[in-house]
């Protein structure tokens, strides 16, 4: 299939198809792990173009290899992007991103609620090379649109954010960081290219944890950044150099699983959606944080941007941590750890996982009650899952 030909196509046929069709070795319907390092050329005129950039082929494989070559333009391909370039982990390219793009004395507007690894980024190593940034209240558009009228090089946006799926609005925010000629760059993992394309609504670059949602099976690490071919071009750049790079066999693992992505994510967003409304109505539930539920303070934008809501839900519980203890102990479906976007249920408490090293009083800030529980829902059978939680939460 031509590449014109899929790009029309839905995510579902994208997600198996992209970026597949060239690649053949001896007829192998499906892409080679290419483990060499190097690539030789019998032909020196030819090595030397390959080298120069000038004809398609691969050196050395920190630079690019053909498996992880294949990742990428399937993720450009899911993406609608100009351009992909992959990493070793999702904070790679987090990480490249920022590093690439930005230089001493240039400002970053962002939020609070991002990833806390980015929020490490922001807080403690990019002002060590004379980068400001401003984190603003992540649901307050208006001081978000203050800051970067104040001068903005770069617009860091998360939606929806971890762990209490705050939403932003990317097509408003998106808009004022393009008046003050601001990269803009979203970090859609919890969205997935199913449920939201940031790119359509306005941002130059939109990265991901390949090791959620794409992998999908929490047995392997990877980053993607899609987007601007001219952005992505410097990043790639500098992940050449830095080696950060994408592993062949990561590679081989996420292609294999980006191709169940769209079955997966819907059976997630369905479940999600199913355990959320069960949680909002249970009389040992307090709060419940899923952008899906018409109540929900994002739910409005989130239903204009989104297809899907996605598979996290977070609730609290009333009492004290030794009620989430008890609970998590109770639960026989989920993996009591750390990630999301696996295939089976993930669960797990703020406190000691995502926002481990803030203090009660910063978590309360951020909106995150003490007794917090994340969820990534799993492709189980959505009445187990929640026959599982009943019986957890009964005494
Ligand atoms: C996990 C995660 C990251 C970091 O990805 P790694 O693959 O763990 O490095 C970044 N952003 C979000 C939203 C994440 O959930």
């Amino acid at each position: 299939m031509t590449e014109t030909k899929i790009n029309d196509k839905g995510a579902g046929t994208r997600a198996v198809w992209g970026g597949e069709q060239e690649l053949s070795w001896q007829g192998a319907t499906q892409t080679p792990v290419v483990l060499s390092v190097t690539f030789g050329f019998d032909d020196v005129d030819t090595w030397m173009k390959v080298g120069a950039g000038n004809a398609p082929g691969h050196i050395y494989s920190r630079n690019t290899n053909p498996t992880v070559h294949v990742f990428e333009q399937k993720m450009r391909v899911l993406e609608r992007a100009e351009a992909a370039t992959s990493f070793a982990t999702g904070m790679a390219a987090i990480s490249n991103t920022l590093f690439a793009l930005l230089k001493p004395g240039q400002r970053v507007v962002s939020i609070r609620d991002t990833y806390g690894g980015t929020s490490r980024l922001f807080l403690e190593f990019l002002p060590r090379f004379g980068i400001e940034v401003e984190l603003c209240d992540t649901t307050d558009h208006d001081a978000i649109e203050s800051a970067i009228a104040k001068g903005c090089d770069l617009l860091y946006l998360e939606s929806p954010t971890n762990p209490t799926l705050k939403v932003l609005d990317l097509r408003r925010l998106s808009r004022a960081g393009q008046a003050v000629g601001a990269g803009v760059v979203v970090d859609n993992t919890f969205a997935t290219p199913i449920n939201q394309h940031p790119l359509e609504l306005g941002a130059d670059l939109v990265l991901h944890s390949a090791t959620k949602f794409l992998g999908g099976h929490s047995d392997v690490m990877g980053g993607v950044v899609c987007g601007r071919s001219d952005l992505v071009k410097r990043i790639f750049q500098f992940r050449e150099i830095n080696g950060a790079t994408l592993a062949p066999a990561s590679a081989h693992l996420l292609i294999r699983g980006i191709k169940t992505l769209e079955l997966r994510v819907l059976r997630q967003n369905e479940n999600a959606h199913g355990l959320a409304h069960h949680l909002k109505q249970h009389a040992k539930v307090d709060q419940v944080f899923y952008p899906g539920l018409e109540d929900d303070p994002g739910h409005a934008i989130a239903a204009e941007q989104m297809s899907g809501f996605g598979g996290m839900v977070s609730f609290s519980l009333p009492g004290n941590f030794d009620n989430v203890k008890r609970f998590l102990e109770k639960l026989h479906y989920a993996h009591r750890a750390a990630s999301l976007g696996s295939v089976g249920t993930l669960i797990g408490p703020p406190a000691v996982t995502s926002h481990v090293e803030m203090t009660p009083e910063g978590r309360a800030e951020l909106g995150i009650p003490e007794t917090l529980i994340r969820c990534s829902v799993g492709i189980e059978n959505l009445e187990d899952i929640v026959d599982d939680f009943d019986q957890a939460l009964s005494e």
